[in-house]
C-alpha cells in the first residue's frame, strides 16, 4: 500500500540557516526524520519566479546560490541530489495543454536546498523545482496546485519554500529584535484560516488588508504557500511544525498537510 505523502510549506527566512543551529533548523530536522521518506520531491521556491512555467529537468542540478554580501563559507555550500528528468517530464505532462520549459539551466536555489539540508542531509533523494510562473493569478497557482495533488500518492513530497509574512526592507537587524504587531496579526490570521480549511480569502490577494499589504509587499514568498494549501486532501491533518517571526517581518511559519 502506498502512503500519501504530507505536503510542507516552510519558512526558509535567512540563507544563513542553512549553516546554522537553531530552534528553527532543528525542527526542520525533526520534520524530516517524522514523515514518511519521500521517493522523489517537488520544490516550489519563492527565489525561481519567472514569467513562464519550467521545470528543472536535469540528471544532476546544480547548488546556485543566489544571494548576495553572506559569509564565504554560504558559497560553498553544495547539495548534490539528483534530479529527475523522467520525473520532470511526468510533471510537465500533468500540468498539459499548459505549457511547460524544461529547463536545463538552474538548478537548486537557496528556497530549495537550504530547507532540505536539514531535512535530508543525505541529499540522496532525487529533486526538482517547478517555477513559479509570475503570470498566474493566485487562484491559478492554487488550481494547478490539485492538478498535482495525486503525486502524494506516488510517495511525493510537495514542498512549498517562502515565507507567510516577508518584508525585508522593514526588517529589524538587531538581535532578537520583537515582531512588528502587523506582521503578528497577518501570520495568525493566516494560520486560522488554514486551520478553519477556509482557503479562499487566501487566494483573495489584492483585497488584503493593510496588514497584508505590509506582509505581502511582492507575490514571489507567499505563493508557494497556495501549492500546500492547493494539494490538502478532505481527511488530511493540518499542522504547524515550526511558528515565530524572525528579524520582525520574517515569519518561519511552516505548514503541514496530512502526516
Ligand atoms: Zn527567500
Amino acid at each position: 500500500m502506498t502512503t500519501r505523502m504530507p505536503a510542507v510549506f516552510l519558512g526558509h527566512g535567512n540563507p544563513m540557516l542553512a549553516l546554522l543551529d537553531t530552534d528553527v533548523t532543528r525542527r526542520w530536522q525533526m520534520l524530516g526524520q517524522a514523515i514518511p521518506r519521500p521517493k522523489a520531491i517537488l520544490a516550489i521556491s519563492a527565489h525561481w519566479y519567472l514569467p513562464q512555467t519550467a521545470v528543472t529537468a536535469m540528471a544532476q542540478p546544480r547548488t546556485i546560490h543566489d544571494f548576495g554580501g553572506f559569509p564565504r563559507a554560504l558559497y560553498s555550500v553544495a547539495y548534490p541530489c539528483p534530479g529527475d528528468p523522467q520525473f520532470a517530464a511526468e510533471v510537465a505532462r500533468r500540468l498539459a495543454p499548459e505549457g511547460v520549459e524544461s529547463d536545463l539551466a538552474w538548478g537548486l536555489d537557496h528556497g530549495t536546498w537550504a530547507v532540505l539540508r536539514h531535512l535530508y542531509p543525505a541529499a540522496d533523494i532525487p529533486v526538482i523545482q517547478l517555477s513559479l510562473d509570475a503570470r498566474l493569478a493566485p487562484h491559478r497557482h492554487y488550481a494547478r496546485a490539485k492538478r498535482l495533488a495525486s503525486l502524494r500518492e506516488e510517495g511525493v513530497l510537495i514542498l512549498g519554500s517562502g515565507n507567510i509574512v516577508h518584508n525585508l526592507a522593514l526588517a529589524r537587524w538587531e538581535k532578537d529584535p520583537t515582531p512588528y504587531d502587523w506582521a503578528e496579526r497577518f501570520d495568525t490570521w493566516v494560520r486560522q484560516r488554514i486551520e478553519a480549511g477556509e482557503h479562499a480569502p487566501l487566494l483573495e490577494m489584492e483585497a488584503f488588508g493593510e496588514d497584508g499589504q505590509r506582509a505581502v509587499p511582492t507575490p514571489e514568498h507567499y505563493l508557494p504557500l497556495l501549492y500546500v494549501l492547493g494539494v490538502k486532501e478532505d481527511n488530511d491533518s493540518v499542522g504547524f511544525p515550526v511558528t515565530g517571526i524572525d528579524m520582525g517581518s520574517i515569519s518561519m511559519t511552516a505548514v503541514q498537510m496530512g502526516g
